[in-house]
């Protein structure tokens, strides 16, 4: 019954691939020739932040990159699905400013298969908070529309409250140092006692130079949670 109910509906509204609306065999999946179009990131990356290499160096089962060689990146693991370009900026940006929702599950679903051979435990997934100024703006965080399905996954609690953002001017086209300085101290966590021992994985939907997940860990962790892991949908990859 459920099987000729999901037929007449699918008969009714095919499954389009949300990119060029060709037919696809379920919803929210993109069809080949658009999935083939992304850079998605693979192996060889680094193990810890997840940056991209070069795709004929072998370099054995656990790479880092210089950064997190020399221990700055402080998180457990950072990982993007795909790198930030001119195909997911095409998706990314519509989602973010304009609602354009038809790619949340296409996002989230890349989004868990990036995490997917890290085997995380995780208690909390928390989407990167946003300022009550641009939430009012916007009207909803991109960021919690895919730790949504995200948290489902991984059986873990959705947490929205328990870390604030202050509003500060846009961080645009600036550089890593400017950003990491911009950042600071612009998050604060309300409700310690939901943050102490937990596993939290940070979702956003970009990462640019990683200055939020690395000043939103700095708070986690001096609220006693004990691991902190981010995904994002792309990244920007800079030559390292
Ligand atoms: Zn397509
Ligand atoms: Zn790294």
């Amino acid at each position: 019954m459920v099987n000729l109910f999901k037929s007449f509906l699918d008969f009714i509204y095919p499954p389009l691939c949300p990119v060029c609306g060709d037919n696809v065999e379920s919803y929210g999946n993109l069809c080949s020739k658009c999935w083939a179009k992304f850079n998605w990131i693979s192996n060889p990356k680094c193990f810890k932040c997840g940056y991209p290499f070069p795709a004929d160096l072998d370099l054995g089962p656990t790479p880092l990159c210089p950064h997190c060689a020399s221990g700055e990146c402080e998180l457990d693991f950072i990982r993007s699905a795909c790198v930030y370009d001119d195909v997911s900026k095409n998706i990314m940006l519509p989602f973010k400013h304009a609602s354009q929702l038809k790619y949340q599950t296409l996002m989230s679903r890349a989004m868990i298969n990036c995490v997917r051979d890290l085997n995380l435990d995780v208690d909390i997934v928390m989407p990167v908070p946003l300022a009550y100024k641009r939430l009012f703006k916007r009207g909803y965080n991109q960021a919690t529309l895919l730790a949504r399905p995200i948290a489902k996954h991984f059986n873990a609690d959705l947490d929205v409250d328990s870390v604030s953002r202050e509003y500060r001017n846009d961080m645009g086209h600036k550089t890593t140092k400017q950003r990491r300085e911009n950042v600071h101290g612009v998050f604060k966590v309300i409700n310690k006692n939901k943050i102490a021992g937990k596993k939290i994985l940070l979702v956003d939907d970009v990462m640019t130079s990683g200055a939020t997940f690395y000043e939103l860990n700095r708070v986690l962790r001096k609220a006693g949670a004990s691991a902190v892991y981010a995904v994002s949908f792309c990244r920007v990859v800079h030559a390292i």
